[in-house]
């Protein structure tokens, strides 16, 4: 079951400049930087209610972050739903036809397994499913 908006993506050049300018945006100090390796990118998170931004950075010229950017620029870049199971709601959606990036969920950081759907299935939008560890 999809249980919530968790986060909204945005992807940036250099976090050390867009967090000065988020710091602005919710009037509070930076968050903590955390490293996902396994996404090769570094990640922070400004809590909004239940939800939040995820501020994201590439750590490498050859990450799918960095084409991204150099393709489309900075912006926007995935909506993030939690889920109950992320591997139950992964079967559902396969079998709906749904594409994913990724065949097994992964480390999304910040205490999350995460698995992504092509924007190919789902009008254009990346989307990220997310499930708590
Ligand atoms: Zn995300």
């Amino acid at each position: 079951m999809i249980t919530k908006i968790n986060h909204i993506g945005i992807v940036v050049k250099n976090l050390g400049l867009s967090t000065e300018i988020f710091d602005k945006l919710f009037n509070q100090n930076s968050p903590e930087i955390e490293a996902v390796s396994e996404q090769q990118a570094n990640i922070a998170f400004y809590p909004v209610g239940q939800s939040s931004i995820e501020l994201i950075e590439s750590t490498s010229k050859d990450s799918t972050i960095s084409k991204f950017i150099e393709k489309r620029g900075e912006g926007i870049h995935h909506l993030c739903l939690e889920v109950e199971n992320i591997r139950e709601e992964m079967n559902r959606l396969k079998n709906l036809d749904f594409q994913f990036i990724n065949e097994h969920p992964t480390d999304g950081g910040d205490g999350f397994l995460v698995a992504f759907i092509h924007p190919k299935s789902a009008n254009g939008v990346l989307i990220e499913l997310a499930q708590k560890k």
